[in-house]
């Protein structure tokens, strides 16, 4: 059982995800203001945040800011409406773990809260800490046994989109989607580029590689999770 916060003004998204979740038994609560969403996490405690992007009161991707920066570590897990990568980014950029594109079917919002749910703490909120690596996105600083990593923009999002999802694989092509743009230039080649680069900076030079090739598959990071 978990306590689960959905934050969505529209009552035909929210109704059958709410219904769900309750067959799952899971306690859910709805608002369906921004803001009122901020007052309410102020004050509660919940196991995972659903949060739509555009909202009355107060945007999405703001509470999802301002609750961070409190030190909210809560998984919260986007729905919008926006298909553009890019905004998906800002999304991750403001905290959010996850995100699902309108219109979803609400078994894949069940999953998403599952997979959530399992995620251990180190793995949510603006420092991901994963075997000697840690992440600070606030900062856009990477060390390994605290030493600093020198990491151009896109090497850190893929690096940050990976300790997100340890141990899953990924296309190429599905990392494309996940942390590119969708206008952008980029290809299944520039993914082995920046993945060979990123190797290079995170790896130890003795012992296997943090980013493991699964052939005719894609890519893992690959970590003992406690
Ligand atoms: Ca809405």
């Amino acid at each position: 059982m978990a306590k689960i916060l959905i934050v969505e003004d529209e009552q035909d998204f929210y109704e059958p995800i709410r219904a769900f979740l309750t067959r799952d038994h899971h306690v859910v609560e709805v608002v369906e203001n921004g803001l009122e969403a901020l007052d309410r996490l102020r004050f509660y405690k919940y196991d995972v945040i659903i949060m739509d992007w555009m909202l009355p009161g107060m945007q999405g991707v703001d509470v999802c800011r301002e609750f961070r920066s409190s030190g909210g570590t809560t998984p919260i897990l986007m729905l919008t409406a926006k298909t553009a990568t890019g905004e998906k980014i800002s999304g991750l950029d403001a905290g959010a773990d996850d995100y699902l594109t309108k219109p979803f079917d609400v078994g894949e919002v069940s999953a998403r809260v599952r997979a959530l749910l399992r995620r251990p703490a180190a793995l949510t909120g603006n420092v991901l800490k994963l075997g000697q690596i840690v992440l600070e996105r606030d900062t856009h600083r990477v060390t390994k046994t605290g030493e600093e990593i020198q990491l151009l923009p896109k090497e850190f999002a893929l690096l940050e989109f990976f300790m997100r999802h340890p141990n899953q694989v990924f296309s190429a092509e599905a990392l494309l989607d996940r942390v590119w743009a969708s206008d952008s230039e980029a290809s299944p080649e520039t993914i082995r580029t920046y993945i060979k680069r990123l190797r290079q900076k995170i790896d130890s030079k003795d012992g296997p590689s943090l980013i493991q090739t699964v052939h005719g598959v894609g890519y893992k990071f690959s970590v003992e999770l406690d």
